[in-house]
């Protein structure tokens, strides 16, 4: 059957930038025009679409969306339902935040094209442990006057009983518990990249001084630890954003209440709530997270320096960098693979880590293969083993965003910048190395935002739509399917898509990856794969542009 390459052209995706090469790109500058209030109401409501809520169990997500009056309001709230105080309370607050909104947005007068759209966005996410449940609701909004960005306010629940949680609730408020609280969360704080970077001594000193007000915001994870939030400007600078810093319980024994202990892992009853893998988050579709956080100046750029020795700019390159300086990960070498005569295949696994990483890694391992991970900053802090573990055995770890908002280009370059800079900090938080391999959220890239970034950006080859197709009972088969097919799958060169996210996805790779082993595949990272486009005597900016696989020279 003859191949229909128009079909593959049109299907495949797969771009990977070098700034340098693209000279034509690099002179324009930023062109922030303003934006129309109609296209900013479009934009507000196309970033309601399709949110991405945790789920757990026992707790169903709701969402409302208004535009009456020219007011934007967008609320995502958790409906509670092994527990109708809880229910209410939680209820009350969303209320309370949007009239808040509503009113002053309204004493401010008509919107217009200088002040922009008066917009509310508040989302939330929810941790499970034992009986406890913690929301943390992340407000963005803009009322002509007040301007919050990524404003998170939390709230944590005994669901047996239905009483708010506090601080000395959780350890024992029979002693001094906030002077080594406050010991111990300096120290993690410390360590943090973005507090770090925007020192600011006297907010850092005050903001996490021993007194109970400034721990007020945190929430409680299924496996053990406690999360700090602190607003933008609480503890650094305004523009390391909103901070949040995640502490093992074991740090605080002795100041414990040991009383509640038992409810953290669930032992003090039953209430219904068990959580769930997170198989429903993600949808790697236009979904939205409203990221507003703090614009940065160009010197947050992650440090995405390729070959800072050549600063002469783009136009001078015709070949990529693969050298890069600075505590980055080194791309990995081609030892062991023949780049011409070897059938290699580049997995690709995006919006991890999860709880469903590890297993994928055991298989990797049992079949000797090599894959690279587009990692979700934000998710870090709850899988911080599997990072470790999938960089220690030898895979590539690359960055996909903060919180994967989208669509990516509706952010401005600094805003992007930002987001691969924080997610860089995770991860070298965890393995002590940065990344200069990118992902845009939803592959939503453009070549001349690209060149501006200066980061490689790299899409995919083969969509699998396993996003998509683990929604089905057979999910599993068909993700397998997709990868497999002889027309659209993977082949020699082929940069394959899926997310370690779900479950389904992980299975399908599970199955395909010992098959396509025994069919004589090689599996290579996307350092290696890049190195070996070029021993194929490809231009990589061509060649990966707007084409489908790394194929063999004719
Ligand atoms: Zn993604």
């Amino acid at each position: 059957m003859k191949r229909n390459f128009r079909k593959n052209a049109a299907l495949v995706l797969v771009i990977v930038f070098f700034a340098f090469t693209l000279a034509s790109c690099s002179i324009s500058a930023e062109k922030d025009t303003a934006v129309t209030l109609e296209a900013q109401r479009a934009q507000f409501e196309q970033s309601t679409q399709n949110r991405r809520l945790d789920e757990v169990d026992g707790v169903m997500p709701a969402s409302e969306v208004s535009t009456d009056g020219g007011l934007m309001i967008s609320a995502d709230y958790p409906e509670v339902e092994a527990n109708e105080s809880v229910k209410a309370e939680l209820a009350q607050y969303v209320d309370s935040e949007k009239n808040a909104f509503r009113e002053e947005a309204e004493s401010m007068g008509e919107p217009s094209e200088d002040t922009g759209l008066y917009n509310f966005t508040l989302t939330y996410k929810p941790y499970v442990a034992g009986e406890i449940l913690s929301v943390k609701f992340t407000e963005n909004s803009y009322t002509g006057r007040t301007d919050k960005k990524n404003y998170v306010n939390s709230f944590v629940y005994d669901l047996t009983s239905g009483a708010r949680i506090g601080l000395a609730d959780v350890f024992d408020a029979g002693q001094d518990y906030l002077t080594p609280l406050s010991a111990t969360v300096r120290d993690y704080l410390s360590r943090n990249g973005m507090v770090s970077s925007h020192m600011d001594e006297q907010a850092f000193n005050n903001g996490t001084a021993p007194n109970e007000q400034n721990y007020s915001n945190f929430a409680l994870t299924g496996d053990g630890k406690i999360v700090f939030f602190f607003n933008e400007g609480a503890v650094a600078a305004k523009e390391a954003g909103a901070v949040e810093v995640c502490v093992p319980l074991s740090e605080f024994e002795g100041v414990l209440n040991e009383n509640a202990l038992p409810l953290l892992t669930g032992e003090g009853g039953d209430a219904g709530l068990t959580k769930m893998a997170a198989d429903e988050a993600y949808p790697d579709e236009g979904y939205a997270d409203v990221v507003a956080n703090a614009q940065t100046g160009a010197d947050d750029a992650g440090g995405a320096v390729m070959d800072s020795s050549n600063p002469a700019g783009p136009g001078d390159l015709d070949v990529p960098q693969l050298h890069i300086e600075g505590n980055f990960i080194e791309p990995q070498s081609l030892d062991g693979i023949d780049p011409l005569n070897d059938k290699v295949i580049a997995f690709t696994f995006d919006d991890g880590p999860s709880a469903y990483t590890d297993k994928l890694l055991d298989c990797l391992r049992d079949n000797g293969a090599k894959a690279t991970f587009f990692i979700v900053g934000e998710r870090v802090s709850s899988y911080p083993e599997s990072l470790k573990r999938a960089y220690d055995e030898g895979h590539e770890i690359a960055n996909h965003s903060w919180d994967h908002p989208s669509p990516f280009m509706d952010l401005s370059k600094d805003q992007q910048l930002q987001q691969y800079s924080k997610t860089n900090d995770a991860i070298e938080a965890v393995i002590g190395k940065r990344t200069a391999i990118d992902r845009p959220p939803g592959g939503s890239m453009t070549e001349e935002r690209a060149a501006e970034i200066g980061r490689e950006q790299i899409l995919w080859s083969v969509d699998t739509l396993d996003w998509k197709l683990r929604k089905e009972d057979n999910g599993v088969d068909l993700i397998y399917n997709a990868i497999m097919d002889s027309e659209d799958g993977a082949k020699d060169g082929s940069i394959i898509l899926l997310h370690d996210l779900h479950e389904k996805s992980v299975d399908a790779a599970i199955r395909a990856i010992p098959e396509l082993k025994e069919q004589g595949y090689k599996f290579v990272t996307i350092s290696q794969m890049m190195q070996i486009a070029k021993a194929r005597g490809k231009d990589v900016s061509a060649y990966l542009f707007g084409s489908n696989t790394v194929s063999k020279p004719q």
